[in-house]
């Protein structure tokens, strides 16, 4: 469904099986399954998952794994009459969970995002259905909301009924289509935003001259390079530094690497990681204009064995741009952080 590939985080096919070697040098192993379904347990006591997604009876014992929502008994017949296409039914307690299921529901982040998504247009005055509810009158608020996805911003309605967590790239399809149906704006379409990124500072970066490192930062969007200075004999360099992207249509992670500046012989890599550029992305398009929104959080990109972050990083709606804070480990290297602040400026519509 649409709000799963709004927020997935998205990892590089290609490099995930090295990314995989290199999480077990930083991670303690642990059964992926049962890692993930404490994650579930602990999403789950969270304050907005206490409550049914769609008609806040308390204490919801079921979830649609596909949809990414904690829902009560009453609603989960309704959701398992929509079919599993639109959306999977699973008991938190009783149904074996699949690692698919998981990764789906952790990455979605619990009502209160998928709400943001599904009940976006909710209109003014709405009133949802409650507990107590009548079936006829819940029936018809989740078909609207999930099946002909009333509620959603008409430009992210997608009316296939596969649409599904693993399926965003067919998602990325439909927005290419869609921006692009008019030749006469394709030329100016190929870009759909701007990436600022801040090289805040590095910290205990490797050593790679006698007792210290030059460090510069190169960051590549696809075709685009672009570096920070050089920073002498400095392992906690400073940068402050922003850099920027045209981002396309069809845009990979942001890659980066650290390099030791070298007067006398080719520079030596210190370290590289990725920034999935997904979660901002897409929360950004999901939510509109940002200077019509107040402070707020629109999506989260999640720490996982598989990818560089230290921590999950938040996406948040900062004085009217999105923004968001990364603090990435430096992979296939000894040691190294790296704290970068992203921004988005969507291209005009
Ligand atoms: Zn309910």
């Amino acid at each position: 469904m649409i709000s799963l590939f709004v927020l997935v985080t998205f990892m590089c096919q290609s490099c995930l099986p090295q990314v995989q070697e290199m999480s077990s040098r930083y991670h303690r192993p642990e059964k992926p399954v049962s890692g993930k379904m404490r994650k579930l347990k602990d999403l789950m006591l969270k304050g907005d998952n206490r409550i049914c997604a769609d008609c806040s009876a308390p204490d919801p014992k079921w979830a649609s794994a596909s949809i990414g929502v904690f829902i009560c008994l009453k609603c989960s017949d309704v959701h398992r009459s929509l079919g599993t296409d639109i959306s999977k039914v699973l008991s938190l307690t009783l149904d074996e969970w699949t690692e698919s299921d998981l990764d789906s529901m952790i990455e979605v982040g619990g009502n209160t995002y998928a709400n943001s998504i599904y009940e976006a247009f909710l209109p003014k005055g709405y009133s949802k259905p409650k507990a107590d509810s009548n079936n006829e009158e819940r029936s018809k608020f989740i078909r609207s909301k999930y099946e002909s996805q009333d509620f959603l911003k008409p430009s992210l309605r997608i009316v296939s009924s596969k649409m599904s967590f693993r399926t965003f790239e067919s998602a990325k399809n439909f927005d290419h289509k869609y921006d692009t149906s008019s030749s006469k704006k394709e030329d100016t379409r190929e870009f759909i935003g701007e990436l600022k990124v801040k090289v805040v500072r590095g910290l205990n970066l490797a050593v790679r001259d006698m007792l210290t490192s030059d460090p510069y930062v190169i960051l590549t969007l696809g075709q685009q390079k672009a570096q920070t200075t050089v920073k002498k004999s400095n392992l906690n360099p400073i940068w402050n530094e922003e850099l920027k992207f045209s981002v396309p249509q069809r845009y990979g992670a942001l890659k980066l690497q650290v390099y030791d500046h070298d007067m006398f012989s080719a520079d030596d890599i210190m370290g590289e990681a990725e920034v999935d550029l997904q979660p901002m992305i897409t929360a950004a398009m999901a939510f509109g204009d940002a200077e019509l929104l107040g402070n707020m959080q629109i999506g989260r990109w999640l720490k996982t064995n598989d990818n560089a972050l230290i921590k999950d990083s938040t996406v948040n709606i900062v004085e009217g741009k999105v923004k968001q804070e990364v603090y990435l480990k430096l992979q296939n290297v000894e040691c190294g952080e790296i704290e970068l602040e992203l921004e988005w400026v969507p291209l005009d519509e």
